[in-house]
């Protein structure tokens, strides 16, 4: 709360009077300090993978380029690196045309079904690599969704990859979908190491992460989870993440069924 108060003198005659302020500056405040707090984060993450990238660059000049497999081993580091960036860069942007309204969107009725069976094939033989069952559910007869399909497919690939990165040897990942009311719900559950309870009211957080150096290991951004959210909220829907530690974690979101006729 903002306070100011000044004492005015009166006219000739006249008692003197006062006048006191009063603002409330938490809500202009909060919005500042997390202006600010971006900013940092931002620069930070940045700093990161350019500090990494340029020590193997001195290492591969102090000697390590004349060793073909230190040479390659280091190479390989900074490729991933250089593609964190990038994915970094192209998040950060895309949260950018979020907050400007700019962002293009193509709203059209898909099949849930269909859009989860073509998750499925994109991550086929990551979970093949990994050794990790992925299985999709539907309920029958389940209505057709109005979605932009791009951005759904964006965040599909979020939650399964997240589940992939977080969910060890021989564990399972289930899509489910299921009808309630003028909504369809979407389950993305995994059998993987879970999020502990203190760390689940924050995790839709930009840069947000339970483990900042294993995010960063497995080639994470940590905006992953803020753009499904606002890809989510765009459609009318609502996002949610349960989990259980060293059970597995399910992040479900629903969509509006699209009205029959236009199906
Ligand atoms: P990241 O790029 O770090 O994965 P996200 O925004 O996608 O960023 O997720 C934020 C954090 O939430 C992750 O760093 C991780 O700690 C946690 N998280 C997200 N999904 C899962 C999951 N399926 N299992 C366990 N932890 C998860």
């Amino acid at each position: 709360l903002y306070a100011y108060a000044s004492t005015l003198k009166g006219a000739e005659g006249e008692k003197p009077g006062q006048v006191i302020v009063l603002r409330d500056i938490t809500e202009e405040e909060k919005e500042e300090k997390a202006r600010r707090d971006f900013v940092a984060n931002v620069s930070h993450e940045i700093r990161t993978p350019l500090t990494t990238l340029k020590s193997y660059i001195e290492a591969l000049e102090d000697g390590a380029m004349y060793d073909p497999q230190l040479s390659a081993h280091f190479l390989r580091v900074i490729h991933n690196e250089t593609d964190r960036m990038v994915r970094l860069v192209n998040d950060l942007l895309q949260l950018s045309r979020f907050d400007s309204g700019t962002e293009g969107w193509n709203f059209s009725p898909q099949s849930l079904a269909g859009l989860l069976d073509r998750a499925v094939e994109r991550f086929s033989v990551q979970c093949r690599n990994q050794g990790i069952g992925m299985f999709v559910e539907v309920e029958p007869r389940l209505p057709q969704v109005v979605v932009d399909r791009d951005k759904l497919d964006q965040v599909l690939d979020n939650l399964i990859s997240n589940a992939l990165k977080y969910t060890p040897e021989k564990g399972m990942i289930r899509l489910a979908a299921s009808r309630d009311g003028d909504m369809v719900v979407v389950k993305v559950i995994d059998t993987g190491i879970g999020i502990p309870k203190k760390d689940l009211p924050r995790i839709f957080e930009r840069f947000y992460r339970v483990d900042k150096a294993r995010s960063r290991k497995l080639g994470g951004t940590g905006l992953g989870l803020s753009i499904a959210q606002q890809i989510i909220e765009k459609h009318g829907g609502k996002i949610q993440i349960e989990s259980e530690l060293g059970r597995g974690t399910t992040v479900l979101f629903t969509l509006p069924v699209a009205k029959e006729g236009v199906a």
